[in-house]
């Protein structure tokens, strides 16, 4: 076995972008690669079909990917696995959903979510603050080909007023956080920031660090919840701190303003139920009922679990959940 250098990732992920191709056709234009039907399997020479996430596929790192036609032109994506969790988790219907990403750049997810919603047009908008990466947000969007269905609006995503948004119904919100989860070649493909910056320069990560970033998840992700009409929100970070991932969906669990609105967890059935990580049920031993919270939950850790350190929680509003006025 080729051994994994410490800084690089066991296995090099990209997705088909469905806008421009089709997994079947994908697995032709890399027909030179044995499919494997393991991760574990993953060597030089082979490509794996994942079986968590549609059109994803896993090859060893030292694949030569960013040089093939298929990258340069987009019909693939260089995305984590755990990366797709949150858009394949809020699997929203095309025509019908109408969906918020509140922290966009570089586009990873919105690009995921544009395939989702077979690339319908106005389907998405893309918030996203920082002026240098909304232009690499529309890049990659451009590139992707989903421009049409995704509209981007350069701003701070919590000066919105929920109320001039009443058609959306589905959100992702992926805000900045300590990066904890990554490590090696990710940081650039993920391209992750806190305040706009490499997270590796806001290594350690303090107490009070962790504090201040949980503070500002919480805000913006109950901002987000405050759409009239939202129905499903899946909230994710890239690290592996409680901190910014239990604690953060407990605190929106239980919020007064939340509550009254009718949010509640999804259903693990409905969030990657095959998917062994979940949430720390020992985070949740305050609330009625910890393995159906860390159910709502997945994780995946850094290495052990085939790429990045990550963590999503998903959210549902019942209906008439939001009966009283406030
Ligand atoms: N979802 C992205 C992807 O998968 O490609 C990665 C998002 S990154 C973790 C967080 C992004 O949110 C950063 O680009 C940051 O500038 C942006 N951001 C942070 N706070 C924001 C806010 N209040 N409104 C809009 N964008 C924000």
């Amino acid at each position: 076995d080729e051994l994994i250098e410490e800084d690089e990732t066991p296995v090099r992920w990209f997705r088909a972008n469905t806008i421009k191709t089709t997994q079947d056709k994908v697995l032709k234009e890399f027909g030179h690669l044995e499919r494997v039907y393991s991760i574990d399997d993953v060597k030089k020479g082979t490509i794996y079909h994942d079986d968590y996430i549609p059109n994803l596929f896993g090859v060893n790192p030292r694949e030569k990917i960013t040089s093939t036609d298929a990258y340069l032109k987009g019909r693939i994506i260089i995305q984590d696995r755990a990366s797709c969790f949150p858009a394949f988790i809020l699997d929203p219907v095309p025509g019908v959903d109408k969906v918020i990403d509140a922290c966009a750049a570089p586009g990873n997810k919105t690009t995921h979510l544009a395939s989702i919603l077979r690339n319908i047009p106005n389907s998405i908008i893309a918030f996203e603050r920082d002026s240098v990466r909304v232009k690499t947000l529309k890049k990659m969007c451009d590139k992707a080909g989903g421009s049409a269905c995704i509209s981007i609006q350069h701003g701070d995503f919590t000066d919105t007023n929920p109320d001039d948004y009443p058609d959306v119904t589905a959100m992702l919100v992926d805000p900045s956080c300590s990066g904890s989860g990554i490590f090696g070649r990710a940081f650039e493909e993920n391209d992750t920031a806190v305040d706009g910056k490499d997270s590796k320069e806001n290594n350690p990560y303090t107490e009070e660090r962790l504090e201040k970033l949980s503070n500002f998840q919480f805000a913006i992700v109950k901002h987000a919840m405050m759409f009239p009409n939202l129905k499903k929100l899946v909230y994710s970070t890239c690290s592996i701190y409680p901190q910014e991932d239990e604690r953060v969906a407990i605190r929106l669990l239980e919020d007064a303003d939340l509550k009254k609105r009718g949010w509640k967890f999804c259903k693990r059935e409905n969030v990657i139920p095959k998917w062994p990580r979940r949430g720390r049920v020992e985070e949740f031993s305050s609330l009625p009922d910890p393995e159906l919270c860390a159910g709502a939950c997945v994780r995946s850790l850094p290495k052990v679990d085939g790429g990045i350190g990550f963590f999503a929680a998903a959210f549902e509003r019942s209906e008439g959940g939001e009966e009283e006025d406030d």
